[in-house]
């Protein structure tokens, strides 16, 4: 199925403003490799190691008028990337949230739309870790665990997270950028108010780890992840950031994500409680800076608690009737939506949006699919197979199965 027929006119002139911004050999990442004569450990380390994205958004339509929304290409941009697996996510306060049961909804119509657009891709979510093995076994990517960022849609019902469970969530933020309506913790962006975690939050984090959900501190104050880590009986991830002495290049940047990065000490925090922390692609510029970022992070927690949350896209982003063009429409509003923005600073330039949004254009230099562009420059920086098999995915997989089996 050729994407581009069916998606609106906007989403095609995007992907084509996006392909005509690099060079030619983006449209084939293939070509690339012909001509640099890749690493053939490259593709032994992609074809034998589960890859997981452990914070990837897909975006979908969130108002049930809109549900599923335009087609994506989920299953052929997975297996452009070389990865086994994404952490699937979505956010239901990109747009300020009016009123109770918004989120809810709105939380109901993300799934939905997923539903539809797993059935269209011919992908399932994987429940456990034997689904995501067999998926890697069968050589196909076609695997996605759903997550979600932040606890809003629960408005304080505790019950719900046993409904999200059983239409097969296993990986639950427990915050995102604002408070939910019963409010789980403290966000690291937001003044403090709650004194960490509050009593909800403790009571979801219990929850999760009966039902067999994945809990993830990714946007909790210090103070909350250590309140969540007391609560906690299983293993928990952070994971979309990056360590706070690896600034990058760009000042300006700099200054506006330093709040949402780990300190050493913290993450040891984290790793000591078996915990585990997903190194994102904000703030590198090339893939061997984010390879150096990587290393960075194993120097302080060692090579069993790292693994990769890039906070990109696999797929394009869905513009809700309310904020962009309608479906249809002339093109990209300026400035895009709000969710478009997420985990990025405001001020970003268009230039810093191209590459860094989508994961397989996550940098300007980037020669192929996002993992084997990964893998080739962990290799390039001394990392042995191994330790790229665990970071890549490996010590999701153990977190991931401690967190859902049982
Ligand atoms: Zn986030």
């Amino acid at each position: 199925m050729k994407p581009q027929s069916i998606w609106p006119r906007r989403e095609f002139l995007a992907t084509l403003t996006v392909a005509g911004a690099g060079s030619a050999v983006m449209l084939n990442p293939m070509a690339a490799w012909a001509i640099s004569e890749p690493d053939p450990r490259v593709a032994a380390i992609v074809a034998g190691t589960i890859g997981i994205d452990t914070h990837n958004h897909i975006d979908v339509p969130l108002t049930a008028a809109d549900v599923p929304g335009p087609n994506i290409d989920l299953s052929g941009e997975m297996k452009k990337s070389g990865l086994s697996a994404i952490c699937m996510t979505f956010a239901v306060d990109y747009q300020k949230i009016q009123k109770p049961g918004d989120a809810y909804e709105r939380f109901i119509n993300g799934l939905a739309s997923m539903d539809r657009q797993l059935a269209l891709n011919g992908m399932k979510r994987s429940l456990n870790l034997k689904d995501l093995r067999d998926a890697h076994k069968n050589q196909q990517p076609t695997t996605v665990i759903q997550s979600v960022e932040g606890g809003h849609f629960l408005e304080g019902h505790l019950n719900r997270l046993g409904e999200a469970y059983n239409r097969g969530l296993r990986h639950l933020g427990l915050l995102h950028d604002s408070d939910a309506s019963v409010p789980l913790g403290d966000v690291f962006t937001n003044p403090a108010q709650w004194g960490g975690l509050t009593a909800f939050g403790a009571d979801v984090i219990r929850e999760c780890n009966r039902l067999g959900i994945l809990v993830d501190l990714a946007h909790a104050n210090a103070e909350t992840v250590a309140a969540a880590l007391k609560v906690a009986t299983k293993p928990v991830i952070i994971s979309h950031t990056g360590l706070d002495t690896q600034l990058g290049q760009d000042q300006n940047m700099a200054r506006m994500m330093r709040p949402r990065l780990i300190s050493k000490e913290q993450a040891k925090i984290v790793a000591g409680a078996g915990g585990i922390i997903g190194v994102w692609t904000h703030l590198s510029d090339s893939p061997s800076e984010y390879a150096q970022n990587v290393r960075a992070m194993v120097d302080v927690v060692g090579t069993d608690h790292v693994c990769i949350g890039t906070d990109t896209k696999l797929t394009p982003s869905y513009r809700p009737g309310g904020f962009g063009p309608k479906p249809g429409g002339p093109g990209p509003q300026p400035g895009g939506n709000p969710g478009d923005q997420h985990d990025r600073p405001p001020g970003a330039s268009q230039n810093q949006r191209r590459f860094g949004e989508r994961t397989n254009e996550a940098w300007a230099d980037q020669k192929a699919g996002f993992y084997y562009t990964v893998v080739d420059a962990m290799l390039k920086l001394g990392f042995t197979a191994d330790e790229i098999g665990k970071i890549g995915g490996g010590n999701f997989c153990r977190v991931f199965d401690a967190a859902t089996a049982g």
